[in-house]
């Protein structure tokens, strides 16, 4: 039997991508414009809009995208914006690019994302302050309490920024991840539910802001012959190189994501019968996670000693990727000493948390390596 590698999450082409990319060659649109973009920026759009009319701005990263959306709320260094701690430094980084303070905000146990009681209790501690923005995140393709995150923020007249970067194809009431907030982040990197090989966009309900971003992510070029700025602006757009990839993952979208929930299930009936692990979950029928990456928490108080760590090296000694889940923010060095509400739900779920392997390309043979090196260490 091979031992080759297998991945958390590896890129799954769908078959059209090098269509849409060889089109581009033939008609020489190798550049940061095209039609590849305005036909990807459409194929997005159309998916999310089920309610709502969305708009898209294609750009070089999901970052790329957090960092413009904040630029349109005119965050700067004298404001405040509420992070969920528990997440990737995509989100909080570009809250750092403009000096803003961050305040991170804990997880609950439901979602494993931004507590809504946690944010309640920041945002009142801070009204005097100038909160400008609240991020919460999709973790794993689970949607975040977003009725309740949006009451609160309504309450206190605070914007949100979604960052939906894990959760193209998740939904809740019924209402698509990234078209909550006022703007939302998806990503396409590598690793992602689908991918462009890097890249990302800005969404929203708002014409005006997909507009502006625009405008900002190809340098704030003035309307002139010459070029004309009054502003600062970014690279950030996406080529359309890299946007024919996108167009031919947007027709496999749907199929990537019944695939990772089949992984999902995979991984639950195998688990049946084993205490002390526990699935990051769809807490009731509202909500629809992609499973972007199957997450379980192991308890080894209730395992017979078996902790995180331990089933990391065992699959990793058969050759297979697994992965902590993100450590908290305001546990990271570069944030040592930042405000943080909450209990550490957060902090537990890091201590506990695996992410198994969850690509949407996983062969039966893959799987069978990845049980057995899993029946050895639970003795199944
Ligand atoms: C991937 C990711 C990002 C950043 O996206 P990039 O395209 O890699 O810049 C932001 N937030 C979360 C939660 C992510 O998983």
């Amino acid at each position: 039997m091979s031992n080759s590698k297998i991945w958390l999450s590896s890129p799954h082409t769908g078959g059209t991508e090098q269509k849409y990319v060889n089109e581009a060659f033939d008609t020489n649109w190798v550049a940061p414009l095209g039609p590849n973009v305005n036909g990807f920026e459409t194929d997005i759009s159309i998916f999310l809009s089920t309610q709502e009319e969305i708009h898209t701005a294609a750009l070089t990263s999901g970052t790329a995208a957090l960092h413009l959306a904040l630029k349109m709320l005119n965050v700067c260094a004298e404001d405040v914006v509420m992070v969920q701690s528990f997440t990737f430094c995509g989100t909080t980084n570009p809250v750092s690019y403009l000096g803003a303070e961050i305040v991170f905000i804990d997880s609950e146990w439901d979602t494993w994302n931004m507590c809504p009681n946690a944010l309640q209790e920041a945002l009142e501690k801070y009204k005097h302050k100038s909160v400008k923005a609240i991020m919460p995140v999709h973790l794993y393709g689970m949607p975040a309490k977003m009725n309740q995150i949006q009451n609160i923020a309504d309450q206190y007249g605070v914007p949100v920024i979604e960052d939906a970067a894990e959760a193209l194809g998740s939904h809740y009431k019924a209402q698509n991840c990234g078209t909550f907030g006022q703007m939302a982040a998806l990503s396409f990197n590598g690793n992602k539910i689908i991918t462009t090989s890097g890249g990302g966009a800005l969404v929203s309900k708002n014409k005006a802001y997909i507009e502006q971003a625009r405008f900002l992510a190809t340098q704030a070029r003035d309307n002139a012959p010459h070029y004309q700025h009054s502003q600062i602006g970014y690279n950030y757009r996406m080529s359309n190189i890299v946007a024919g990839i996108g167009r031919g993952q947007m027709e496999v979208l749907d199929e990537r994501v019944a695939q990772r929930r089949t992984n999902n299930q995979r991984y639950r009936e195998f688990f049946t019968g084993v205490d002390g692990i526990t699935f990051q979950t769809e807490p009731d029928a509202d909500f629809f996670s992609n499973y972007w990456l199957t997450a379980i928490l192991i308890d080894p108080a209730k395992t017979g000693g078996i902790s995180r760590e331990d089933v990391r090296f065992a699959l990793d000694a058969e050759n297979v990727e697994s992965r902590p889940l993100w450590k908290p923010m305001h546990k990271q060095p570069v944030y040592e000493g930042t405000k943080f509400f909450g209990s550490g739900v957060c902090e537990i779920l890091f201590e506990q948390g695996l992410c198994l392997p969850s690509g949407s390309n996983l062969t039966e043979a893959e799987f069978d390596r990845i049980f057995s090196a899993l029946s050895e260490i639970f003795k199944k």
